[in-house]
């Protein structure tokens, strides 16, 4: 049988190895960090570095095609990888996905709105973007940042030295404060045949900067269900893309706007392990190995709460609760603001 490769081993990379495995495929995780939570339920560990090249030729050598739950892969590495294995998602979705000013423009250039925004490499460039645009507004690092981290908000242009202090010198992306009603994000899927499926939107609330939960239906109309899901498809197409995307937008009385795409299985998709017959992991694995995109119909009303920190002291009582799945990822320490499991709760 084939090998599925796996860049990163949090949890995403357990779920994705635990979906392959149930369509009959093994999984390998390349991850630096030893007892990760992939690495309990994949068939293979490499534990190397991303600089060390000699075991990403020998990861590439030992898999059939490779993924990742994590967009920040080294270019570097996947120079390497690149020569000797298929990797999908492809890197086009990575380049653009990996610095948010390049993912603005790529998202503009396609007609779909995004907050206003400029590039911002000093205290004056953000002068000169609170000049332009406007305050309130984010400050953002244009790379690695997660859940809410290496961000600053500015109320007024007071904020402007303490916000562009907290950016550590890096390059940023100042964004207009969009006046949202809600949040929502479409997780859909490419096949290797170029055919598109979508998992119906789901309504996301933020607290500090992280995911907390995720609501199906959401609150949506007719009209922003169809624009939601036909953008989705828009992007995956602009990208010859393979695999389960994600892509987070703010709902306003101007339409739908763009937040940011994941080029990977999405925190707001973890509904569909109990609420369709086919899950967005399962979905990943098919798309990528080829196999025909699944039935991602959504048969039942879900709610969606990551565990966090201490939320797992819950557990005890959440485990008598009626209609709930729990999801756990095997991290042994707890620690505030990391993400130890969720739940999906059935509800109607
Ligand atoms: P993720 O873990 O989703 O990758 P991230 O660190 O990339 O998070 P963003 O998604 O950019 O961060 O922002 C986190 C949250 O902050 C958003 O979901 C939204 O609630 C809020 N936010 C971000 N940008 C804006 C904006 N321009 N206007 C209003 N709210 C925003
Ligand atoms: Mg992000
Ligand atoms: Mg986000």
């Amino acid at each position: 049988g084939s090998v599925i490769g796996i860049l990163g081993g949090g949890q995403l990379g357990r779920m994705l190895s635990v979906a392959a495995a149930r369509l009959g495929y093994k999984t390998a995780i390349f991850e630096p960090g030893s007892d990760c939570p992939a690495s309990h339920v994949a068939n293979f560990h490499m534990r190397a570095e991303y600089e060390d090249e000699a075991a990403l030729r020998n990861f590439a050598e030992s898999v059939d095609v490779i993924t990742y739950e994590f967009e920040n892969v080294p270019t570097s590495a996947l120079d390497i990888l690149d020569l000797l294995c298929p990797i999908r998602p492809g890197r086009e979705a990575l380049r653009i996905s990996q610095d948010r000013i390049i993912e603005k423009d790529f998202l503009s250039g396609l007609g779909l709105q995004v907050a206003p925004y400029r590039a911002v490499n000093s205290e004056n460039d953000l002068r000169v973007a609170v000049d332009e645009i406007g305050a309130p507004a984010i400050l953002k690092t244009c790379r690695f940042g997660y859940d809410g981290k290496g961000q600053a908000r500015l109320s007024s242009p007071d904020d402007i030295a303490q916000a562009w202090a907290i950016m550590k010198g890096a390059p940023s992306v100042m964004e207009g404060f969009v006046s949202f009603s809600h949040e929502v994000s479409v997780i859909a899927a490419r096949g290797l045949d170029g055919s598109v499926a979508a998992f119906d939107p789901g309504e996301n609330v933020h607290e500090g900067g992280i995911l907390r939960r995720t609501t199906v239906p959401a609150t949506l109309t007719a009209t922003e269900r169809a624009d939601s899901v036909l953008l989705a498809a828009n992007i995956l197409n602009a990208l010859d893309y393979v695999g389960v995307l994600g892509v987070e937008l703010f709902v306003t009385r101007q339409g739908l706007i763009v937040n940011e795409i994941a080029p990977r299985v999405h925190n707001s998709g973890h509904w569909t392990q109990q609420g369709c017959a086919v899950d967005q992991f399962e979905q990943h694995i098919r798309a990528i190995t080829g196999w025909p995109l699944g039935d991602g119909t959504r048969h039942a009303d879900v709610m969606m709460e990551n565990l966090i920190g201490d939320d797992v002291t819950r557990l005890p009582d959440l485990a008598k609760e009626q209609g709930v799945a729990i999801h756990l990822y095997g991290k042994a320490d707890v620690k505030p603001g990391r993400k130890m499991g969720h739940v999906n709760r059935i509800t109607g």
